[in-house]
């Protein structure tokens, strides 16, 4: 069974139990969600056990890693996902392996190969092999390696879903709600149609003036995945590539399809997400985020971004985290990266990065505003730790510890009651600590100098009874003469 079935069945899989631990809830709150088709937790049996590897055929030399599962869905924490793969232009294997780790080290809660050059297959598998975390791929860009889209066959789909299936990846981009009937809507567009997956569909679809192959066959592929319990994302290939695309006929004609195959999918025993765009306005995503949820049924919805502004090339890791943190304030369960290489290049290691951490400030800001169980514990410890000037803490808690410590002793290479943003005689933090230390009593140097019933501008009845209070002996639960 598939954890879909499962959870329908009343039963609580032990992957449901891990994300029950990582999430700090309980199991059978998971299972329900689960059931609900609200959370999806992307585990292809074959990962999960690290028998992905072991076909002859897809050997990696390498032990399998086994799949640490993760729960995707909007009443838990927001997940992050990094996009690699190599290029026709650029990078192999070993490289893609790389950035799996970086991106992995850098919090990525999945990963997807997008790999259109080199060997898709080894390169494939080599991903899933070293993963510990969901693995999905877009399994139309083996489909066309070396043969063109309009000689794509039922049978070439089936196969090479199967084949990815069978590797162990966890999550498949299918772009399947693309019809014939939506191609019309994009005519008046100003940057078309900017997804891979759906501009070769629509290339397919306009040559056999036929029905999108992926549609026509959707059943036959759920009942593959429902095998090795692979979760679909479906994929938005109409979605907005710009500002001026955003919400438009088209992307709202293809969510439409979207809602009905998350039905069948789920009908399959399939779990199922749901991608979105792309390039939005920010006053436009809170709509965009709760249309989905009622036309898809609170299906796991996985945006790109978005972008709120087009006019930032080599800075897109930013212009799309600002509409990934509202995205995910109004629903969004899980963000895909945007790197600074967005629109100009390949994305290498110190990329990934960079994409990894704009998502996480995304994703936890989100999680923050959501209330989501424990996510302010760890900004309150760092407000602590800044409050009590303690670097060492403060590098710890930090996300990225290694990069601010350097920074912090780029100018003063020790930690003291203070730093070089300020000086010693500016530093609000070490003025405000000396004053708590002061007002707390327990200051050597603390010599009342007026008591406060002497002060000016009290009326006679405050007067009393601060002379009355004054009199009591201090004590240390905050009510004596110091604490106010
Ligand atoms: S010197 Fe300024 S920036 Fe540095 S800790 Fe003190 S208040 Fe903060």
């Amino acid at each position: 069974m598939t954890q879909l079935e499962s959870a329908r069945a009343g039963i609580i899989t032990e992957q449901m139990k891990r994300v029950a631990e990582r999430e700090n809830v309980t199991a059978a709150f998971v299972r329900d969600k689960v059931a609900a088709g609200h959370l999806v937790i992307p585990a292809n049996v074959r990962h999960l056990h690290g028998s992905a590897g072991r076909d002859p055929q897809h050997r990696t030399g390498t032990a399998p890693c086994r799949l640490d599962p993760t729960g995707i869905g909007r009443a838990v924490s927001t997940k992050i996902n990094a996009n690699i793969g190599a290029s026709p232009v650029t990078s192999s294997t070993d490289e893609e392996t790389d950035k799996l780790r970086w991106a992995v080290r850098w919090g990525a809660d999945a990963v997807m190969d997008l790999s259109t050059g080199g060997d898709l297959n080894a390169c494939r598998q080599a991903m899933v092999d070293h993963s510990t975390v969901p693995i999905g791929t877009v399994p139309i860009y083996s489909m066309i390696i070396n043969r063109n889209i309009e000689e794509l066959t039922y049978d070439d789909i089936l196969r090479e879903v199967e084949n990815q299936a069978r590797q162990g990846v966890d999550f498949f981009t299918i772009h399947a709600g693309v019809l014939r009937e939506h191609l019309p809507l994009v005519r008046n567009r100003v940057t078309g149609i900017v997804s891979r997956g759906g501009s070769l569909l629509a290339k397919w679809m306009i040559h056999h003036g036929r029905e999108n192959p992926l549609y026509d066959t959707f059943d036959e592929i759920s009942a593959i995945m429902r095998q090795y319990d692979v979760t679909y994302s479906l994929g938005d290939g109409l979605r907005p590539g710009s500002l001026a695309d955003a919400s438009d006929a088209a992307q709202f004609a293809e969510l439409d399809v979207l809602g009905e195959l998350t039905h069948r999918a789920r009908e399959a025993g399939v779990q199922v997400m749901v991608e979105g765009p792309g390039h939005v306005p920010m006053d436009q995503i809170r709509m965009n985020m709760e249309r989905e949820r009622e036309v898809c049924d609170d299906a796991p919805f996985y945006v790109l971004g978005p972008l709120v502004t087009d006019v930032f090339p080599g800075y897109d890791h930013i212009t799309s985290c600002v509409g990934a943190t509202e995205a995910a304030r109004w629903g969004a369960a899980m963000l895909c990266y945007v790197t600074p290489k967005e629109h100009v290049g390949l994305p290498g290691p110190a990329d990934v990065k960079e994409g990894c951490i704009a998502y996480k400030i995304a994703a936890h800001a989100a999680d923050i505003a959501k209330g989501i169980p424990g996510a302010r514990d760890w900004d309150d410890d760092m407000s602590r730790a800044r409050a009590a000037l303690n670097w060492p803490r403060q590098f710890e808690l930090a996300f990225d510890g290694g990069t601010a410590r350097a920074l912090h002793d780029e100018d003063l290479e020790v930690d003291t009651d203070f730093c070089a943003m300020c000086g010693h005689d500016w530093c609000a933090m070490r003025i405000s600590k000396d004053i708590r230390q002061f007002a707390s009593g327990k200051d050597a140097e603390f010599q009342p100098q007026q008591p406060a019933a002497r002060s000016p501008g009290l009326s006679e009845e405050q007067r009393k009874f601060l002379a009355e209070r004054d009199r009591k002996p201090a004590c240390h639960s905050g009510g004596g003469r110091g604490s106010g």
